[in-house]
C-alpha cells in the first residue's frame, strides 16, 4: 500500500476510509480517492484502526451534540425566568 502514488498530488499516504460495503483508499493530502480496497487487503488491525477512529468520530459528535443540548438548556432555563417575569397568569 506505501509505493502507491496519489495521481492527483503524488502524495503516497493513504487513509483507509469504510464506504459500506466497501473500503476506500484517500489520499491524506488532497483526499482525492484512490481505490477500493478488498477486504482481503486490509488487515485486521488495519481495519480495527477504522473502526475505532470511526467510533471516535461518533463519540465527537456526540459530545457536541451533549454541549448543544447543555446550551439548550441554558437557554430555555433564561426563557422560563423571562416568561415567569413577563406573565403571572401562567403556572410554571
Ligand atoms: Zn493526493
Amino acid at each position: 500500500m506505501n509505493n502507491e502514488v496519489c495521481k492527483k498530488c503524488g502524495c503516497i499516504s493513504f487513509k483507509l476510509v469504510p464506504k459500506f460495503p466497501h473500503i476506500g483508499m484517500y489520499c491524506t493530502k488532497c483526499g482525492a480517492w484512490h481505490r477500493w480496497c478488498s477486504k482481503k487487503e486490509v488487515t485486521t488491525e488495519q481495519y480495527s484502526t477504522i473502526s475505532l477512529s470511526e467510533i471516535e468520530k461518533e463519540c465527537k459528535i456526540k459530545s457536541d451534540l451533549k454541549s448543544k443540548i447543555v446550551e439548550f438548556e441554558d437557554f430555555e432555563d433564561e426563557l422560563l425566568k423571562i416568561t415567569n417575569k413577563d406573565d403571572d397568569d401562567t403556572p410554571f
